[in-house]
């Protein structure tokens, strides 16, 4: 069952993934309208639910089995709907298993070290879901794209010579293959939005009073290098997609698509680590037993020793299907 739900899963994501060593142009190679054939919103609807459910289950085994955590990586250009997507898709999660950074222009304490260090400080522990709201691709992306934010960064002469962006490129290779190796699994999503959806949920910000906080006027002036942006993009794409940590562009235009999707990539690295809950050694077990017994002894006259095991009890008979996953206490559990 679970086998099938992540091959299906896997079908699902594979026109989103970018092939490592595979040169991209984002315009000719991945379009921003696509559906997979889900044509309708409702339905959409129904696969996301399915989807943050298959996300709430495996994030509880990941934080109990405390071995692996996950990065997922966000970059988009504006209105792409990075905010909106961590709300849908992270809506079934326990909140205490995942934290959430943003990544603004950086201070002038972040701009005296490494550019990975805000980064690198930020990133989630084993069991956690870290999620990047923009992330260190930023540095090879507006950084790029506006050569001004380089200057500030104070590098030495030396590391400004020569091919930057390459060494740039090879640094978070890098940096990614150590965290996968050392247990945290990232995850890349590029949500892929038109030039023309995005000209029309500015004007949507704009026209709807509620939305006017989420629009300002750098984000029209970052409209106009548009192309520049989406050249970085696919350059960043071209070099950074690695088995280990590959890209997936997801498309964007339609909201309700880009969230399953999205959801669809995080569901399907959490069904590869497969966490699982820990076992119970036989003498954990046995330790339990004897606090049962204490406890037992302690109940009142007229109360039942173990109220808790006698509901089971009354369950299974009942034949409900929960009690079975419970181990019912007494020696018996496994
Ligand atoms: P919102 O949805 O609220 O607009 P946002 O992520 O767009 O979220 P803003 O404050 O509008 O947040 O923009 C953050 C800005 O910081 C972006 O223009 C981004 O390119 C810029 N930025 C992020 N990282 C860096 C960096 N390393 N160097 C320079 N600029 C950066
Ligand atoms: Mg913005």
């Amino acid at each position: 069952m679970a086998d099938d739900a992540q091959h299906r899963i896997a079908e699902f994501i594979e026109p989103f993934r970018v092939e490592p060593g595979s040169k991209v142009k984002l315009g000719r190679d991945f379009d921003p309208a696509f559906k997979a054939g889900v044509k309708k919103k409702r339905k959409g609807r129904k696969l996301l639910a399915e989807g943050v459910k298959i996300l709430a289950e495996y994030q509880e085994r990941l934080a109990a089995q405390d071995t692996w955590g996950v990065l997922l990586v966000l970059q988009a250009l504006d209105a792409a709907g990075k905010d909106g997507t961590i709300r849908h898709v992270m809506s079934g999660v326990n909140p205490q298993g995942v934290s959430v950074h943003g990544f603004k222009v950086p201070s002038a304490e972040e701009l005296d070290h490494d550019f990975l260090w805000r980064y690198a400080k930020r990133l989630p522990a084993r069991g956690e879901i870290g999620i990047f709201n923009r992330s260190y691709y930023e540095e090879t992306l507006v950084v790029r794209v506006h050569p001004e934010n380089l200057d500030r960064q104070r590098l030495p002469r030396a590391a400004k010579k020569g091919d930057i962006w390459n060494r740039r490129y090879r640094e978070i290779n890098d940096w990614e293959r150590y965290l996968t190796d050392n247990g945290f699994r990232i995850v890349k999503l590029f949500l892929n939005l038109s030039k023309e959806e995005q000209r029309r949920r500015f004007l949507r910000r704009i026209d709807l009073p509620d939305h006017n906080w989420k629009f300002s006027a750098a984000d029209v002036r970052e409209r106009e290098c548009f192309d520049d942006y989406r050249k970085a993009m696919s350059e960043t794409l071209s070099h950074t997609s690695t088995e280990w940590a590959p890209w997936y562009v997801i498309p964007a235009d339609r909201k309700w698509f880009m969230r399953i999707g999205a959801a669809a990539v995080l569901a399907h690295t959490l069904m590869e680590i497969d966490p699982r809950f820990p076992a119970v050694s036989d003498e954990r077990r046995q330790q339990l037993q004897e606090v049962k017994g204490g406890l037992e002894a302690e109940a009142p006259d007229g109360a039942a020793p173990d109220p808790f095991e006698a509901e089971l009890r009354r369950k299974a008979g009942n034949g409900d299907g929960r009690a079975k996953d419970v181990p019912v206490a007494g020696g018996a559990a496994g």
